[in-house]
């Protein structure tokens, strides 16, 4: 039986330098290379597959969860014995197989997962976790549980919405319920010390996730690239996202970009191909507001306080969020600091089809950033679409409007 550590050592060993092999639809391994326009050479860094790191979890003495957007206590998963993994969609399944369950006017992502379950894909995880992130969601853990027999336990996570005082302690008790939930499925009972390990590896790879989205022009990185190594937290170890981050190409002066400088929100950046649409419409991204990125920027904790409360406290102070009932003019103020602290022209906010979070945001923040200046772009897409013409002659506009 290996060690922890040296089975991660194995397991980042692996990641790094190798060839890519077959995973699961899209999610095989991605190259991750310098940004063409600057270097020649590609950079030797592989990324995982979501079936290279399921293979090594049995090495760990972890089990899978498949976890659904956006915001779960991921430390505290791990201290139960569980490797979550978040299941974002993914764009390229048929959606058939969920549609039959709910709304035509449901989102991609819930009924793209739905379909993913479906069609077994999801089977090697031992627990499915969703978090009542809005009433989609609500409603797929609801569907599943009444109606579909999964080969897993479903379980959900209530987070609070806006700012109330009762916030922390609601949260607390959800995440103590969760913990026995979890722990009973596992057998894991994580002592203080084991949680408090897990919160400050997350805490580290989170803040090297900070590091990069703040600092990308000083990261040898297409968009492309780089938002592939970004979201590659959604499914790597935490040991690993922090070897390869520290492993990614750095340079000593901010990476010189052709094209109109742009800020992207939404809630993920579907199909992936988006990026090279930017980049054929003259534009690219220096700043986000995405949820599968900068809105779960959670920072570090006081190691003082009991573990729950350190893991409550992280949930509750990330940015700004609609899922999270935040006011609206504070994410607007945000927004607009980050977008001019980092030189974008204009807003893009692309969106999927029906995410009423989102589109609740919408005016008041189209309105806000106009009183500023800022131009802003709003489009909806189908995660099962590939990225649409009617798209990208609005994205060309937009970026000539501002170039
Ligand atoms: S896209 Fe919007 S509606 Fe769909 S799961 Fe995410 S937050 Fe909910």
């Amino acid at each position: 039986m290996l060690t922890f550590q040296a089975a991660r050592a194995k397991v980042a060993r692996k990641f790094l330098n190798q060839k890519p092999k077959e995973g699961l639809g899209d999610l095989v391994p991605q190259r991750v290379r310098a940004a063409p326009a600057h270097k020649e050479e590609s950079l030797s860094m592989q990324l995982p597959s979501r079936n290279e790191v399921l293979d090594g979890l049995p090495g760990l003495g972890l089990q899978l969860a498949a976890v659904l957007p956006i915001h779960y206590p991921r430390a505290l998963l791990r201290a139960c014995g569980f490797h979550p993994m978040e299941v974002w969609g993914p764009a390229s399944v048929d959606p058939s197989e969920g549609n039959f369950h709910f709304q035509a006017y449901t989102c991609g992502i819930v009924r793209n997962a739905t379909s993913f379950l479906l069609q077994g894909r999801l089977d090697a995880a031992k627990v499915l976790l969703i978090p009542h992130t809005c009433d989609a969601l609500q409603g797929m853990a609801s569907v599943l549980k009444d109606f579909v027999a999964t080969p897993q336990p479903v379980t959900t996570l209530y987070l609070p919405r806006g700012l109330h005082h009762s916030n922390r302690e609601f949260l607390v008790d959800e995440l103590r319920q969760l913990a026995a939930k979890l722990s009973e499925l596992s057998g894991v009972v994580p002592d203080a010390a084991a949680l408090n390990a897990q919160i400050e590896l997350d805490e580290e790879a989170d803040s090297l996730l900070a590091h990069l989205a703040s600092s990308r022009a000083r990261y040898d990185l297409s968009d492309k690239d780089f938002y592939a190594l970004a979201r590659c937290r959604e499914y790597v170890l935490s040991e690993t996202f922090i070897e390869l981050v520290n492993a990614a190409p750095r340079l000593d002066q901010d990476l010189r970009r052709r094209g109109v400088p742009l800020m992207l929100s939404g809630i993920v950046p579907e199909p992936m191909s988006l990026f090279e649409q930017l980049a054929d419409a003259g534009a690219h991204v220096v700043c986000d507001d995405l949820a599968c990125i900068s809105r779960r920027l959670y920072p570090k904790s006081d190691p003082k306080a009991n573990p729950f409360q350190r893991l409550a406290e992280r949930l509750l102070a990330a940015p700004h969020d609609p899922t999270r009932g935040a006011p609206i003019m504070e994410r607007a103020h945000r927004v607009y600091e980050t977008l001019t602290k980092a030189g974008a022209k204009g807003l893009v906010i692309y969106d999927p089809k029906f995410c009423e979070p989102e589109l609740f945001d919408i005016p008041l923040l189209t309105q806000f950033l106009g009183s500023k200046g800022v131009p802003v772009l709003h489009v909806e897409f189908d995660m099962s679409e590939a990225v649409s013409n009617q798209f990208l002659t609005r994205l060309e506009a937009f970026a000539e409007m501002l170039a």
